[in-house]
């Protein structure tokens, strides 16, 4: 067995580490309380905050600050965008490689819901959607723009073009993407975009929804007017605080993208020429982001065999119940006998080289074990 080493995490996906400074952000924030609509001193320095907040994670997106809400996370800013293009349509569109953010939420509403096809390689496919354009009906969509657990890109901003040219509008889950590639609101053609700040640095809990011009979202419940009415209910001064100190710091960091993808992909040629398979290496993807398979080692022993070496991955999306299923994604693909065992290691800002090589090391002595065992059981 391996000796026990400090923990290498590669899980940025699921959640990415808190930057420090979000974390001064914060601290200075739960340090000196107030109401942002109070109008006493305090009260002016909480709105201040969120203010500053505001202009930083609108400036990661190039979204105007007035058509930006704080919303309590991804799931929830999806759910608002999704929500605002309901209204009035024949049909939601909805990728096969959504998140359950948004797929469930789609699911839930009135409207019905299609499932837009991916290719092979796990790209949304734009010959479909021009197709079923064609037909003419009232129609919104929802793609996101890098998906969680292969990290491939998807074209947005070509989907956007086909729908506005029918009058259709998109919304765009840029959860994984903000802070690991540039995202421009305005270059996407995206009418919604919703963001989640504990995925680029910032703490859990807080999440952003950015709105064209012209649309309009409707608050999913009722009370005071926070956020333009359109998210009712105190803000999590604090959350906001270091969601806006994570944007900018991710923001100043864009270009070290490259680096990162240089040390992922070493890790990726030593674990394929073993015999692991790269899902969706011949497309673009996050640069953060590894998503291998290897039949005949399950994803949890391979979760628990490098967790006990020291290093954090996932089996596919994390889900929220904690369980391992099969990944919808890989089945959307065409890939589904993949599934079960498929990986997902994704870094982030502080990660380097020698998290991804020991990843790699650790990767290679399990494999090499299961396969001498299993040769021996056939032999
Ligand atoms: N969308 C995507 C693509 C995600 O990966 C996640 C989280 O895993 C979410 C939405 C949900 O975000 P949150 O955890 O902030 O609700």
């Amino acid at each position: 067995m391996t000796p026990l080493r400090p923990a290498h995490y590669l899980d940025w996906n699921a959640t990415a580490p808190l930057r420090p400074q979000a974390r001064a952000a914060m601290l200075a924030v739960l340090d000196a309380p107030g109401n942002p609509s109070s109008v006493h001193g305090a009260g002016r320095k909480a709105r201040d905050g969120i203010e500053r907040a505001r202009a930083e994670v609108a400036a990661l997106i190039g979204a105007a600050t007035e058509r930006l809400v704080f919303t309590g996370g991804g799931t929830e800013a999806n759910a608002l965008g999704l929500a605002a293009l309901s209204v009035g349509i024949d049909a939601l569109l909805v990728s096969a490689i959504e998140h359950d953010a948004v797929m469930q939420t789609a699911r839930a509403g009135t409207v019905p819901v299609e499932v837009w096809p991916v290719t092979a390689d796990g790209v949304a496919d734009l010959a479909w959607l021009a197709a079923r354009l064609g037909r003419g009906d009232r129609v919104a969509a929802a793609l996101m723009l890098a998906n969680n657990e292969t990290g491939v890109i998807q074209p947005v901003a070509e989907a956007a073009a086909l729908l506005h040219a029918v009058g259709g509008r998109l919304h765009v889950d840029a959860v994984q993407a903000a802070g690991k590639i540039p995202v421009n609101l305005t270059a996407l053609g995206a009418d919604t975009l919703a963001l989640s700040a504990h995925k680029l640095g910032g703490p859990q809990g807080a999440g952003a929804l950015a709105f064209a011009s012209g649309i309009r979202p409707t608050p999913l419940w009722r009370g005071g007017g926070q956020e333009q009415g359109l998210r009712p209910g105190t803000e999590n001064v604090a959350a906001i605080a270091g969601f806006g100190a994570a944007a900018q710091a991710a923001q100043a960091e864009l270009a070290n993208a490259a680096v990162q993808a240089a040390w992922r992909d070493a890790a990726a040629a030593r674990l394929k020429a073993a015999g692991a398979r790269i899902i969706g290496e011949a497309v673009p993807r996050l640069p953060n982001t590894l998503c291998l398979a290897v039949p005949g080692w399950p994803s949890e022993r391979q979760v628990m065999w490098l967790d006990l070496g020291g290093v954090q991955v996932s089996a596919g999306a994390a889900c929220s119940s904690g369980k391992v299923r099969p990944s919808p994604v890989l089945e959307a693909m065409g890939e589904g006998a993949l599934a079960p065992s498929a990986l997902r290691a994704s870094g982030g800002y502080a990660t380097d080289a020698s998290q991804w090589s020991a990843f790699a090391d650790l990767w290679l002595d399990g494999y090499a074990r299961v396969s001498a065992r299993q040769r021996t059981e056939v032999a």
